[in-house]
């Protein structure tokens, strides 16, 4: 899979995908991923990307056509199967979102800054947007770097025992089950003695309850209530 990331402030992205499993995936080259600075698709002076919002008010706006240069520049170098803006407004992101997506091949993200983009780009250029809370950020690089990360780390051989991405949380609508490691015993705190049985039917069985009640408690909604 491929991720090509527009951007205006590309410093905040860069260290995230530079460090651990994400670069990992990337030296590894299970996954490519590209940032490109809005700044460098623009004909205005000083490189300038945003401008006022027609009609007034406070906060600038991303304007369509550096938007528009970058993603027609990578359009024409391979096909795109989704053109992604992140934005409060947009579709939840989920995992279930995240097993689907991961599944593509080549893929655009958007980030907005600012009070966001020129409404024209997500009329004529943007085919799906994501949210991922309700609450508002100062830009769209944490979204993107969010979004990055939970499809990267779900590409085989991203994570070094395969079946890891199927045992964490919202697969199966189940939250995961606790973990420990080592010591055994810490300040008398015990690790629960099933794990280290070595029986291994019995600490599937242990995991799945403790799977099942972390999310009644926690999460009863996934389970259809
Ligand atoms: N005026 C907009 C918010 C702009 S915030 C509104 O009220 O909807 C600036 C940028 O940050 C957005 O363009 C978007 O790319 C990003 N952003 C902020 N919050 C986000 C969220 N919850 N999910 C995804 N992207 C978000």
């Amino acid at each position: 899979m491929r991720i090509d990331i527009i951007t205006c402030v590309p410093n905040l992205l860069e260290s995230y995908f530079a460090h651990s499993i994400l670069k990992r995936a990337i030296e590894k080259k299970l996954t490519e991923v590209h940032l490109h600075d809005l700044r460098d698709y623009t004909t205005y002076k000083h490189r300038q990307v945003d401008d006022y919002s027609f009609g007034g008010g406070a906060g600038m706006v991303l304007m369509v056509e550096p938007i528009d240069r970058c993603i027609q520049k990578l359009k024409e170098e391979r096909d795109y199967d989704a053109v992604i803006y992140m934005t409060p407004d947009g579709e939840r992101f989920n995992q279930k979102l995240a097993n689907r997506f991961s599944m593509l091949t080549n893929i655009i993200i958007l980030c907005g800054h600012y009070k966001g983009v020129d409404d024209r780009v997500r009329q004529h250029l943007i085919t799906h947007e994501w949210s991922i809370g309700d609450y508002v950020l100062s830009g769209g690089e944490l979204a993107a770097a969010v979004v990055s990360d939970a499809l990267i780390r779900l590409l085989p051989g991203v994570l070094s025992d395969e079946t890891s991405a199927l045992s964490d949380s919202f697969q199966d609508d189940l939250l995961a089950p606790p973990v420990y490691t080592r010591p055994a015993e810490y300040n008398g705190w015990k690790v629960p003695e099933v794990l280290l049985s070595g029986h291994e039917a019995n600490i599937q069985k242990w995991r799945y309850e403790q799977s099942l009640e972390r999310t009644r408690e926690r999460r009863p909604d996934l389970l259809g209530g």
